[in-house]
C-alpha cells in the first residue's frame, strides 16, 4: 500500500468515527479527543506487536516505564517546565491534593489560602483540619463569597501572612466559572488548583512553587493527578503524611511507590502527543479564545442567556449561564440533547446550565451549541 492510500484510509477512519462522536460539554469526566481514543482501541489488544495491552503490563516493566517516561517528557515540553522542577503522576484526584498539600508543605507555619469558589473553598475546609490537628496555621486571605463567587475579591482586601509557608489559589473554578489569568503578586511560594485550566493556555510555570491538577478534565481519564513541583519546596512531611501522599517518597519512587493508575497515565501520554499535533499550547490556547469568545458573545448578546461573571474573570474553560425564565431549564437541556449537544446541566450549587469547553471540545461543537441556543431563544422567548 503507498503511503498515500495509507493516509486516506487512515482520514476515512476517523471521519467514521467522528460520525459517532457528538458534542460534549460535561464538566469532568470531559471529553477526549477522539484521535486519543482511536489511537487507544488500535492499541487496546496488541501494544506495539507485544501481544499484550498497555492495561496489562507491569509497572516496573521496561515497555511500561518506557510509556511514562515519554508522557512526562511530553508534558515537560508542552508546558516548558524547567529543570528543577519535578513532576508526579498520582492516584486519588485533585481532592487529595488538597489534603497532602499542607501534610507535605505547612510544616507549622502558616498557610495562605485565597478562596474564589467551590474548589478553592474545599481546599480550605481540607486545610483547616490539620491546622485542627496542629500542623500549622491556615488563614483565609480573602473570599469571594459575599459576591457568590462571581468576581475575585479586591486585593486591597486580602490578607496576606508573613512568611506564609505558601499561598493556595484555585485558577480555574470550575462550577462557577471564574478564572485567575494573572499569576497572584504575592511573596509566598504559590500553589494553584489546575484542574481545569492546565494546558488550555500558555503559563510560566516558574511564577508557581507546585501546580497540580486531576486528569480528568484537560488531560484524560480521571484516576490521575499530575503535581508539578519545584524541588526547593520539598520538606520532610509531617509524620502524619501517609507514604502515598509524601512527595519526596513519590519523587524518590519516580511515582511508583505503589502501582499508579497505569492506563489513565497512558492515556495522558497519547492526549499530550496530540495536543503537540495541533500546535501545542500555544495554538490550542488561541481556538480555546476563539471558542469562548463566540459563546459568551452570544450569551451578552441576548437578553434571554445570562453570565453573572465579572469579565475579566471569565472561565475560558467552564462557562455556566442562566435562562431568563428558569422554568425552561428542562425543556433547554431535552432540545439540546435531542439535538445531540450533551452535558449541559449546570452544578447543582450554581443551578442553569454550564458548557465545559475543554481543549477537547472544537470549535465547530462550541458553534453548533450557539446556534441551537439561538434557535432555543427564537422559539421560545
Ligand atoms: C474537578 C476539580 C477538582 C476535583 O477533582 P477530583 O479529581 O474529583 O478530586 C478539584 N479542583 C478543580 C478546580 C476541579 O475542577
Amino acid at each position: 500500500m503507498t503511503n498515500d492510500t495509507l493516509a486516506n484510509q487512515t482520514n476515512t477512519t476517523s471521519d467514521n468515527l467522528s460520525k459517532h462522536r457528538l458534542p460534549n460539554f460535561s464538566a469532568g469526566p470531559a471529553s477526549i479527543p477522539t484521535e486519543v481514543l482511536a489511537k487507544a482501541q488500535a492499541e487496546l489488544l496488541d501494544w506495539q506487536g507485544r501481544g499484550v495491552s498497555v492495561m496489562e503490563m507491569s509497572h516496573r516493566s521496561a515497555d511500561y516505564i518506557g510509556v511514562a517516561e515519554r508522557a512526562e517528557a511530553k508534558l515537560r515540553q508542552l508546558m516548558a517546565i524547567p529543570d528543577n522542577y519535578k513532576v508526579l503522576f498520582l492516584q486519588g484526584g485533585a481532592s487529595l491534593q488538597f489534603s497532602a498539600i499542607p501534610l507535605n508543605l505547612l510544616g507549622g507555619k502558616v498557610a495562605d489560602y485565597l478562596t474564589t469558589g467551590a474548589w478553592s473553598g474545599k481546599a480550605l475546609k481540607e486545610a483547616k483540619r490539620y491546622e485542627a490537628l496542629g500542623l500549622g496555621k491556615v488563614n483565609l486571605v480573602a473570599s469571594g463569597k459575599e459576591n457568590n463567587f462571581t468576581d475575585v475579591p479586591n486585593k486591597d482586601s486580602w490578607q496576606l501572612s508573613d512568611q506564609a509557608a505558601y499561598f493556595h489559589y484555585c485558577a480555574n473554578e470550575t462550577i462557577h466559572g471564574l478564572q485567575i489569568f494573572e499569576t497572584p503578586k504575592v511573596d509566598a511560594p504559590i500553589i494553584a488548583d489546575m484542574s481545569s485550566s492546565i494546558l488550555s493556555q500558555p503559563i510560566d510555570v516558574s511564577q508557581f512553587a507546585m501546580i497540580y491538577a486531576g486528569a480528568q478534565k484537560n488531560i484524560g481519564p480521571a484516576g490521575l493527578v499530575i503535581v508539578i513541583i519545584r524541588e526547593d519546596l520539598i520538606e520532610e512531611a509531617s509524620d502524619w503524611c501517609p507514604l502515598l501522599l509524601n512527595y519526596k517518597h513519590q519523587i524518590e519512587k519516580a511515582s511508583m511507590s505503589n502501582t499508579p493508575a497505569t492506563y489513565s497515565w497512558y492515556l495522558a501520554g497519547l492526549v499530550f502527543d496530540w495536543l503537540e499535533a495541533q500546535g501545542g499550547v500555544e495554538a490550542i490556547g488561541k481556538i480555546n479564545q476563539q471558542k469562548a469568545a463566540l459563546l459568551y458573545d452570544a450569551i451578552d448578546s441576548s437578553s434571554f442567556y445570562h453570565n453573572p461573571v465579572a469579565k475579566a474573570h471569565r472561565s475560558i474553560m467552564n462557562v455556566p449561564f442562566t435562562l431568563a425564565d428558569s422554568n425552561l431549564d428542562k425543556v433547554f437541556l431535552q432540545q439540546a440533547e435531542q439535538a445531540g449537544l450533551l452535558n449541559l446541566k449546570g452544578h447543582r450549587d450554581v443551578g442553569g446550565m454550564r458548557a465545559s469547553i475543554y481543549n477537547a471540545v472544537s470549535l465547530d461543537w462550541v458553534s453548533q451549541l450557539v446556534d441551537f441556543m439561538r434557535e432555543f431563544e427564537r422559539t421560545q422567548a
